[in-house]
């Protein structure tokens, strides 16, 4: 942060601020310049070296070794599995200027049990091995999830509802109707997620369906017309009736859950008084250092505890969390 930030704390409480979360610090250079490039894209698509990373019910192959990676298949897999292929989508390329695919299988029986993908590894889904891959192959994940679903969700187009066709090496959707031509781009939908401050005690809250003991952030959807600092605001006093001051960003996290990204904020609440909203949360409370400590603790050495608890190490909830512990 370079301006001083106004309200009770200090400049130097926000410097330390910035986050790598899981999903997040893809070590793929994206390369959008090749995408509309179709002499460099056939001879990417031929060439010996060239990765290409198979989603299956959008489930990444996964090489189980002794630390988890992703299975990267040479292209020929594409001959194959031709039949059962949709859209081939360029994700970039590695740190030795290596092409980099992704391709989502739709076949019935799992394709890593017979056939050409027997041995290669196991099918799984993306938030359950995330924790045990490295930030970059999590990162490379989400982002091959993410295009594959969004392709699987807008087959037909917005403005006219004939059938699209993927172009740009399987980055933007194109509308042939000649009376049309839209074009449509795969979305990302920001929500914001934050933590509210009164002097020395944080604001979590809890909804109904999460497992017994759990507490985390507040968080919703940005609206049509609304800033980060707005919708940081309404939410937390729709959900928790607190008046909110400044609204410091924190850090982000790209949650392909289908198409999120968790924009996480650092509130300063004017007063400790709450009112829960009739919707959304079952409680809303502050919490001291004490209970977050011992909640991250739990975090990790005890996930499956029905005590007091924030959601897994991987959620930005828990990262601003374990953040604020150390923040003054
Ligand atoms: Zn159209």
């Amino acid at each position: 942060m370079t301006h001083p930030v106004p309200g009770p704390r200090g400049a130097e409480f926000w410097p330390a601020m910035q986050h790598c979360h899981v999903f997040a610090s893809s070590s793929l250079d994206r390369a959008a310049h090749l995408r509309r490039d179709e002499a460099a894209l056939a001879e990417m698509k031929k060439a010996p070296e060239t990765r290409l990373l198979p989603l299956w019910h959008l489930r990444g192959l996964i090489a189980l070794e002794a630390k988890p990676a992703l299975s990267w298949q040479p292209m020929a897999l594409l001959d194959d599995l031709a039949d059962s292929c949709k859209e081939l989508i360029f994700l970039g390329l590695d740190e030795d200027g290596v092409a980099c695919f992704a391709v989502g299988l739709e076949i019935e029986g799992n394709p890593a049990k017979s056939g050409a993908l027997d041995g290669a590894g196991k099918f799984i889904d993306v938030r359950t091995i995330a924790p045990q891959l490295g930030y970059g192959d999590a990162a490379i994940l989400a982002q091959a999830r993410a295009l594959i679903d969004w392709h699987a969700r807008h087959r037909f187009c917005a403005a006219c509802g004939i059938a699209t066709e993927a172009i740009d090496a399987g980055t933007v959707r194109s509308c042939p109707a000649p009376d049309c031509g839209a074009l449509h781009f795969p979305r990302t939908d920001p929500v914001v997620i934050m933590i509210a401050l009164w002097q020395d005690s944080c604001l979590l809250g809890r909804q109904p369906p999460w497992p017994k003991g759990r507490y985390s952030a507040l968080a919703g959807f940005v609206e049509p017309g609304e800033s980060i600092e707005e919708a940081t605001r309404r939410e937390i006093w729709e959900e928790a009736g607190v008046k909110i001051g400044a609204v410091h960003y924190h850090s982000s996290q790209p949650w392909p859950f289908p198409s999120s990204l968790m924009i996480g904020c650092v509130a300063e609440a004017e007063s400790p008084e709450i009112n829960i909203g009739a919707d959304e949360l079952e409680d809303a409370r502050w919490f001291s250092r004490d209970e977050i400590r011992e909640m991250v603790r739990r975090g990790i050495e005890e996930p499956d505890s029905e005590e007091l608890a924030l959601p897994p190490p991987l959620s930005i909830a828990f990262q601003m969390s374990n953040w604020w512990l150390n923040a003054d």
